[in-house]
């Protein structure tokens, strides 16, 4: 086995959560290597890029309220600095989402929304249909009503990763390209990772950021594995030419028979189409039937969507939890901390991420507003149904 330098902080994943963290982590001058075939990938390249605690939020999930309002919160000045420092731009757009009905029982499922939202002391205004359309012209004749939500915004993924990875560069971060093959435990602590290749990579402490991996790496206790699942999304690309636009000015989302979809304009004129939810393990095939749903769906919300040329079909994997909330800082395994479960929000929760396993790093606990969020609170072998087939 060659040994390769030893970091003060490795982290194990070049995702978005991975990279937010090993920025941070620099920034506060540990010495941080990331271990990753291809950073900067994983679902950012796929994600929708919706920065949406309002519309987002689901019944029992009030705690997760309040973490994903203190990332928003945070997002400005975030996105101002990974601007400043990458010279990116990350497609940051403050336009605001209208969430649209299209029948009866859409409607009386969002008036519950609307009502949940007014008890969390959310800023959500109900409209009729007639104001939809007036707001956005392109939508169905037949939408009911809707929720005008000005404070959920929407990021380009692809490139505030891109940002990410530059700012880590910049930073001093060292990228290792390969996998972590198994984690290095000496005396009960976590030392390192060895790689496929028998490089050995030692750190004074771990960050487990693996996204919808993060619970297949050998060498991690099974009581300190995470219990995340891969939990698929197909998404659309489309372009609008120029002779349509602006074709809309907002994210507008419904839920159509049961099922999300949403269309997210971006400045360049893509829009992208999501998404699916499927729990089929590692699987990222884009079926025709992913896409069919997507499509019907999506043209009845906003009809003139088939006008448009489509330009691009993908899939990628939301990392899971059991409650739907990441699992933030020291795990059960000293030198172990764990940055991971993200699910539907990872791309809202990158700033409070980064933040918080920062604190972590620094402090060996969590700041007030993670707390709920500890790698610690769910129980050894309760979620072992989660970990199936080894895909790498
Ligand atoms: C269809 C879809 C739509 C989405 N839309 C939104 C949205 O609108 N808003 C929002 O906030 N979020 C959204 N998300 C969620 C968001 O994209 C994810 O929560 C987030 O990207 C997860 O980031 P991650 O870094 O934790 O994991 P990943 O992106 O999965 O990255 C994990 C990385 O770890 C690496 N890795 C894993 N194991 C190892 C190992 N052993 N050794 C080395 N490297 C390893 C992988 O190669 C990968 O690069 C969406 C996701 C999907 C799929």
């Amino acid at each position: 086995m060659s040994s390769s330098r030893t970091s003060d902080v490795l982290v194990v994943g070049g995702g978005i959560i991975g990279v937010v963290t090993a920025w941070r982590a620099a920034q506060r001058g540990f010495a941080t290597t990331v271990v990753d075939p291809e950073p900067g990938g994983g679902a950012a390249q796929v994600a929708a890029g919706m920065l949406a605690p309002v519309t987002e939020l689901h019944y029992g999930e009030q705690t997760l309220l309040g973490l994903n309002l203190e990332s928003a919160r945070r997002y400005p000045d975030f996105a101002a600095e990974l601007t400043d420092l990458s010279g990116h731009d990350l497609g940051y757009r403050r336009s605001g989402t209208l969430a649209v009905a299209l029948d009866a029982d859409d409607r009386a499922h969002l008036r519950e929304l609307h009502a949940l939202q007014r008890q969390s002391g959310l800023d959500s205004e109900w409209l009729s249909g007639r104001e939809c359309r007036r707001l956005e012209p392109m939508l169905a004749p037949g939408v009911r009503g809707g929720l005008r939500v000005d404070g959920d915004h929407q990021i380009d993924p692809r490139r505030l990763v891109a940002a990410l990875v530059v700012a880590c560069e910049r930073a001093g971060v060292v990228f290792h390209r390969s996998w972590a093959r198994r984690l290095s435990v000496v005396r009960e602590r976590a030392v390192g990772v060895v790689t496929p290749e028998g490089v050995a990579l030692g750190a004074g402490q771990v960050v487990l950021a693996g996204g919808s991996l993060s619970g297949r790496l050998a060498g991690v206790p099974q009581d300190v594995l995470p219990p995340v699942r891969p939990v698929k999304g197909q998404v659309l690309r489309l372009t609008v030419p120029e002779r349509y636009a602006p074709f809309l000015s907002r994210t507008v989302r419904a839920v159509v028979r049961g099922s999300q979809v949403y269309l997210v304009p971006r400045e360049n004129g893509e829009l992208v189409v999501g998404a699916t939810s499927e729990e089929l393990g590692w699987d990222t095939t884009v079926t025709a039937g992913g896409v069919y749903e997507l499509l019907r769906d999506a043209h009845e919300l906003v009809p003139g969507i088939t006008e448009l040329p489509l330009t691009e079909t993908r899939a990628g994997l939301r990392p899971g939890s059991p409650d739907n909330a990441p699992l933030l800082g020291p795990s059960a395994l000293d030198g172990l901390l764990l940055a991971t479960g993200h699910y539907r929000n990872g791309v809202l929760l990158t700033p409070v991420t980064g933040d918080t396993l920062a604190h972590a790093l620094v402090c060996g606990e969590l700041p007030d507003e993670a707390r709920p969020f500890t790698a610690r609170r769910f129980a050894a072998g309760l979620f072992a149904a989660a970990r199936t087939e080894q895909p790498v």
